[in-house]
């Protein structure tokens, strides 16, 4: 068996050289022979307050240096159970958006010719609708777990049909989800009609909202989202905006009142058994990110991702 690929060890070279790889594992130009696939989605051309996304898979892998490979809070040891490696980023085109949905839909289905499951670094969440349409290509109809303080279901934006706030609405249209297996988590805020999130919930979404998780551990959620998606194949889809912006306040558009990242690990800990085929976390804007803390929560949050994904050991 060939030995699988590691994270360059603090011990063995300063966390602060090295590759600007996420967790500076290596980085693979081939896909044959990998699990998974870390790879960045530079692009903050789909957002429709803050912009800045474009930096953020240089610099969630640059916090992910800090992350040691076992978890000592699961036992998980995602990288002596799957060839894991960082893939690098899509060449997008910063200057045209649908054109660079057609650039990551291309990119995500010759990745998925491959046995891989892909690890997306956004990127502004405009990015998950063509992840979404070269994975249900490949799977079919997906369930989807969708953690968020938004819902992403406006019908446009400016007049635009495909941007950050779109997405979900326009993946149930093409049926690229199961409506009623697709679960949003911490949604909040305020709204341009009162029936922004409501509609959703009538195509089946099941709907989680901010106000009715304060003060509670997701667990029990997280288990009961797991229990009711089962075996079908899932799609994680973690918008960073779910928390709080006392804990993550580098992002495009922060709504106060939102989950704390112990949460966010009970979540993620709690979803362990679904059968991910991909996963993504996006909306991590550095230049609003003064101290590097919404990085860093970035690039656990994805670490705590490849813990739970199929085949992970647990010592
Ligand atoms: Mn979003
Ligand atoms: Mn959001």
């Amino acid at each position: 068996m060939t030995p699988k690929n590691q994270p360059l060890s603090g011990n063995e070279l300063a966390r602060f050289s090295g590759p600007n790889t996420f967790m500076r594992l290596p980085q693979a130009n081939r896909l044959d022979g990998l699990d998974v696939a870390v790879l960045g989605v530079p692009m903050d051309i789909g957002a429709s307050w803050r912009s800045g996304t474009r930096f953020g898979p240089k610099q969630v892998r640059a916090e992910s240096a800090m992350i040691r490979p076992y978890n000592m809070g699961t036992g998980a040891a995602p990288f002596d159970s799957l060839q894991i490696a960082d893939i690098g980023d899509i060449a997008i085109n910063t200057f045209n958006l649908s054109d660079s949905l057609s650039i990551i839909e291309d990119s995500y289905g010759a990745i998925l010719k491959y046995d891989v499951i892909p690890v997306g670094i956004g990127g502004d969440h405009s990015i998950t609708l063509p992840i979404l349409r070269a994975m249900a290509a490949k799977h079919g109809p997906l369930a989807l777990v969708h953690v968020d303080a938004h819902a992403d279901v406006n019908d446009h934006m400016f007049g635009e049909r495909e941007t950050h706030g779109t997405v979900f609405r326009r993946a149930f249209e093409e049926g690229l989800i199961k409506p009623n297996s697709t679960f949003q988590v911490g949604i909040r805020g305020t709204g341009y009609a009162a029936t922004d999130f409501t509609e959703a919930k009538g195509w089946g979404f099941r709907q989680y909202p901010a106000e009715t998780l304060w003060h509670r551990t997701l667990t029990p959620i997280g288990e009961e989202i797991r229990d009711e998606i089962g075996s079908a194949k899932v799609y994680v889809t973690y918008d960073i905006d779910s928390l709080d912006p006392s804990f993550a306040p580098g992002t495009g558009t922060p709504e106060i009142g939102g989950l704390t990242t112990p949460q966010a690990l009970q979540l993620i800990r709690a979803l362990r058994g679904l059968n991910i085929v991909g996963c993504d976390l996006v909306e991590v804007s550095p230049p609003y990110d003064t101290s590097g803390n919404t990085a860093l929560t970035g690039a656990n949050l994805l670490y705590e991702l490849l813990c739970i994904l199929p085949g992970v050991e647990y010592r």
